[in-house]
């Protein structure tokens, strides 16, 4: 896709701080971390959103965020760390090709202090549940 940004980092057209390349998968540097060693991986194919992408390249993605993440906490001696994917602009993605975020956190950063959580009304979990089992 030429107008994706991260197809063109892929392609190397646009520079990125690499950490991590192999025959489906990139990883680099978040140009903007929410802490240092925020890092994002992302299949080398241009895919918008995570459903799209064939589980062979899931697969890989996952298997490198398991590896990048893991020198990502050691490196920069987090105290523990989120893996993020955002699919679509309701739930935050800015970049419309796959990527997933991993994000070194500490205690007192100040990102995702709170989970708004509520219980489903009365019956609503039981159709949910019916509803997505079926869709399956
Ligand atoms: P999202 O909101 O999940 O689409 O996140 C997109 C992420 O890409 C943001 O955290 C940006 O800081 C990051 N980003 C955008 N452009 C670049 C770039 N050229 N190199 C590295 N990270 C980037
Ligand atoms: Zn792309």
């Amino acid at each position: 896709m030429a107008d994706c940004i991260f197809c063109r980092i892929v392609a190397g057209q646009i520079p990125c701080a690499k950490l991590y390349e192999d025959e489906y998968v990139l990883g680099f540097l978040d140009i903007n971390p929410i802490n240092p060693g925020h890092s994002l991986v992302l299949p080398k194919r241009h895919y918008a959103v995570l459903t799209e992408v064939p589980d062979r390249e899931l697969e890989a993605c996952i298997g490198a965020a398991k590896r990048v993440a893991r020198a990502v906490s050691r490196s920069v001696g987090s105290a523990g760390l989120n893996l993020l994917q955002n699919n679509g602009r309701a739930a935050g993605q800015l970049i419309e090709h796959v990527h997933f975020h991993l994000i070194p956190r500490d205690p007192g950063d100040g990102f995702l202090t709170s989970w708004p959580g509520k219980p489903y009304p009365s019956g609503q979990m039981e159709a949910v549940l019916e509803k997505i089992k079926a869709a399956l």
